[in-house]
């Protein structure tokens, strides 16, 4: 074993801990210094940690910014999101391949530069854009690509990249970067300037934590991450459950493509964040948070720990907080690394304990069994920002903005053809239409609510309503212009299921690959009618037998798509009167091994030139 990698990796399991649940963060320090966890670190790490070395290579496998080989010094990781695609990422792609002679997923032969492709980043609204190691690069195009890569060929650091700051805290000297903020509506619950700094917090310790959960309650507020389920309902179950420890877990890991909107709240208002999980702490009985970041906002974690640094200064956080008796609470910061499953709370939970972040089984829920085995409350960034309000200004307010089953304000990430993308602030209950409107896109042909996990949904449907009683959405709105594909973002969409499922169950591991084959059939013009039936049939069986909500949603923009857009469809499948299968097509099913096998083959080229051959016209 190297000197270098023994030191490294002894140094790191000495500093962060020896315990399992540390796993992820000693794996983290460990890629960033030898750029690479290989065979001899994970050996290693298994001896340190007294676990085997085969359970350290399943988390390294699992997550996409920990790798075995070794990566560049500087890892240059193009957004692949479908947004991006229609911005341009590609003609980005091409340039930057040519200036460092290598391919998307190549390193240079110095072991200088890597580029490669990552799904959504969070930067939608300034799309195409990259992380270069940490360090966001946004609105990149040919030009500013060429320019990059070759600044990078001289002093290879990528925060001299970064030459104007952005708006807000984007500009703090912790952060430093290029990103904008885009807040283009400011409604009346989260970026109202009326709010009193912590006055939430000491309205809280005023009251006992049952009343607290009471008036979360009376507020109606529903979890803001996407699946909407009653907050206070899930604190007073965590409360109620036995336990000797209990903890509150912010969920920083919106990964959904096309939102962001919780990467401008942890920029703009972190205070508000952790002054609800406070709360909730104290409501629930918890004395210890962790805010699981996503690894795509690492530019965030320092401003984040100064935040947090601060807090405990003011007695905000520590022992007797604000002098309040006996009511201790501290947070920590857990680094993510790449993985969008881990936004789903039991997966976000195996992560957090060191393990492969795959889901739970449910039940026990992780209110009553989960960080460790004691009840854990996971909360989303913006429900969390969303309780100190409620608080200083009472549940009646909260629950007189937005409609009855969704009350208050929801933040809304929008991009894709539209003239202002950016976050929103709108009261629950704004129709599709009103929206486009707002942000500039009234021509909009397809918009996607909720993200790919969401519907797609096309011009007669824009007269429903965003909120959980008919169009929900955990904050992504894409909007598409006529000229648009449905079946090209429909697929885009199932290629992204099929990389991030975590393939433990069979019908989302192997139903999302089939149903992804049957759209191309269709997008190669071979599609009959009974695709169709196919197509739902397979996605009803994917949805109904998926153990997690990836495998539940999965099929969504497939069975959204046939629902709103049945004419894109029927205009491309053809019915079959003859009984002869059309979606056979001999040519392009030899293709592949005569491209293995470096061959043509001459007598298919001289009978059928270049046209698909199909079953048929061979007979
Ligand atoms: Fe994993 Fe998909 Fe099964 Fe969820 S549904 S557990 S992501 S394989």
């Amino acid at each position: 074993m190297s000197k270098e990698t023994s030191a490294v990796v002894k140094e790191a399991c000495q500093r962060i801990g020896r315990e399992r649940h540390n796993l992820l963060d000693i794996l983290l320090e460990i890629q960033e210094k030898l750029r690479c966890v290989d065979q001899e670190a994970m050996q290693l790490i298994g001896e340190e940690l007294s676990i085997s070395s085969v359970t350290v290579e399943g988390v390294v496998s699992f997550y996409a910014f920990l790798s075995q080989e070794p990566k560049g010094k500087v890892i240059i990781r193009l957004c692949d999101d479908i947004v991006d695609r229609f911005a341009g990422i590609e003609a980005v792609a091409e340039v930057l391949c040519e200036e460092f002679g290598i391919q998307m997923g190549e390193t240079t032969e110095d072991g200088k530069i890597s580029l490669e492709y990552t799904p959504c980043i969070g930067m939608c609204d300034q799309a195409p854009a990259a992380l270069v190691n940490d360090v966001v690069v946004t609105n990149l195009d040919v030009r500013s690509a060429r320019e990059m890569a070759k600044n990078l060929k001289k002093h290879l650091n990528p925060a001299k990249l970064v030459k104007k700051l952005g708006d807000g805290n984007n500009a703090n000297k912790w952060i430093k970067s290029m990103v904008q903020n885009n807040i283009l509506r400011r409604g009346e619950v989260i970026f109202n300037d009326e709010g009193t700094p912590e006055a939430g917090l000491k309205h809280a310790l005023t009251k006992t934590p049952k009343e607290v959960i009471k008036t979360i309650q009376k507020s109606y507020l529903k979890g803001r991450g996407g699946a909407g389920f009653p907050t206070g309902m899930k604190w007073n179950f965590a409360r109620a459950s036995e336990g000797a420890r209990r903890y509150i877990f912010c969920n920083a890991d919106e990964g959904e493509p096309g939102t962001f909107k919780d990467r401008v709240l942890l920029t703009e208002c972190p205070d508000l964040m952790f002054e609800g999980m406070t709360i909730a702490a104290y409501a629930v009985g918890s004395d210890s948070g962790i805010v699981y970041l996503r690894g795509e906002y690492t530019y965030l974690h320092q401003f984040l720990e100064k935040v947090l640094a601060e807090r405990r200064k003011q007695g905000l956080l520590g022992e007797n907080i604000c002098g309040k008796k006996g009511f201790h609470f501290d947070i920590r910061i857990q680094m993510g690394a790449g993985s969008y499953i881990c936004g789903e709370e039991t997966s976000l939970i195996s992560s957090c304990e060191g393990h492969r972040g795959n889901p739970k089984t449910r039940p026990p829920y992780p209110a009553q069994e989960g960080y460790l085995g004691a009840p854990t409350v996971v909360n989303n960034v913006e429900t969390l920002c969303r309780v100190p309000r409620i608080l200083e200004k009472g549940a009646e307010w909260f629950a007189s903005i937005g409609t009855k089953e969704s009350t208050g304000t929801k933040l809304l990430s929008v991009s894709g053809d539209c003239e202002s993308p950016g976050v929103y602030e709108v009261a629950w209950g704004i129709t599709v239409r009103e929206l486009l409107k707002m942000v500039g896109a009234e021509e909009a042909a397809i918009v996607v609510v909720g993200g790919p996990s969401g519907q797609l949904i096309g011009r007669t449907a824009f007269e429903r309503r965003i909120a959980f009683e008919d169009l929900p959405t955990g904050g992504s709105i894409v909007v598409f212009g006529i000229e648009r594909s449905v079946l090209e973002i429909v697929h885009y969409y199932m290629e992204f299921f099929i990389d991030e499922s975590c393939g433990y169950c069979t019908p989302c591991r192997v139903g999302n690959v089939l149903l992804k084959k049957r759209i191309e059939k269709i997008m190669d013009g071979l599609g009959e009618l009974e695709d169709i039936a196919y197509l739902k049939d397979l996605s009803k069986t994917v949805i109904m037998t998926s153990r997690c909500g990836l495998g539940i949603t999965a099929p969504n923009p497939i069975l959204s798509s046939l629902e709103h857009f049945p004419l894109v469809y029927s205009a491309i499948v053809k019915k079959r009167h003859d009984g002869l299968q059309q979606g056979f097509d001999i040519k392009r099913a030899l293709e592949k091994s005569r491209e293995i096998a470096k061959r043509r083959s001459r007598i298919y080229d001289r009978a059928y030139g270049e046209k698909p051959i199909s079953v048929e016209n061979i007979g």
